[in-house]
């Protein structure tokens, strides 16, 4: 069973990414951002909650996305493995994660992380508001929380997963299908 940690901050092109690694290595995708955007739209009370946080740019409380991961693992049993794209995003959430996995006997493989200019992710998240309609895209400020919180809160998490020898660090910069490869070939001999 393969668990690949994708990792990075906003707009490093985690999900873009997240496409081909399901499609080479027939993974489970479960995208924290995802859900939760699912549950906004749903107008859950789960979702509403969430907004608040989403909205300012803020770490929605580890105990709710803590309970939804928990849930895609109890409802998908039978996966190969899987794809966590946006989880964990603090040292708790991975703690949390490790003892998840743990219980089922497939700890995580490896933690892939794109690593990306902050320029660019700027650049790129201001893009991708246009066409996406995400308000946490399509304002600078907020963007730069999001940056700062990752800086701040999820960062650390290399420090967690290195002395494991699971961190990856790849190079996030240039076209889609050479982060592709850079990626496949990590992945590859894990
Ligand atoms: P994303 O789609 O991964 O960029 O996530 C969008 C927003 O959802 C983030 O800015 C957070 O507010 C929230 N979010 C997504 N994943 C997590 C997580 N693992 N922990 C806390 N908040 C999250």
């Amino acid at each position: 069973m393969l668990n690949l940690v994708l990792f990075g901050p906003p707009g490093a092109g985690k999900g873009t990414q997240a496409e081909y690694l399901i499609e080479s290595f027939g993974l489970n995708h479960i995208s924290t951002g995802d859900l939760l955007r699912s549950e906004i739209a749903g107008k859950t009370d789960l979702g509403l909650e969430a907004k608040k946080f989403m909205d300012k740019g803020e770490l929605v409380p580890d105990a709710v996305v803590i309970g939804m991961i928990k849930s895609k693992l109890d409802s998908n049993k039978d996966a190969k493995g899987f794809i966590f794209d946006g989880f964990p995003r603090t040292v708790d959430q991975a703690k949390a994660l490790d003892e998840l996995l743990n219980n089922n006997g497939t700890p995580v493989s490896g933690m892939l992380s794109l690593e990306v200019e902050k320029q660019e992710l700027i650049d790129r998240l201001m893009l991708r508001g246009k066409s996406s309609g995400r308000a946490d895209d399509q304002d600078q400020s907020i963007i730069e929380n999001r940056i700062n919180v990752y800086n701040e809160k999820t960062l650390p998490l290399i420090e967690y997963y290195r002395p494991q020898n699971k961190h990856f660090g790849i190079n996030g910069m240039g076209s889609i299908e050479d982060i592709a490869g850079r990626l496949k070939a990590v992945v590859s001999k894990l």
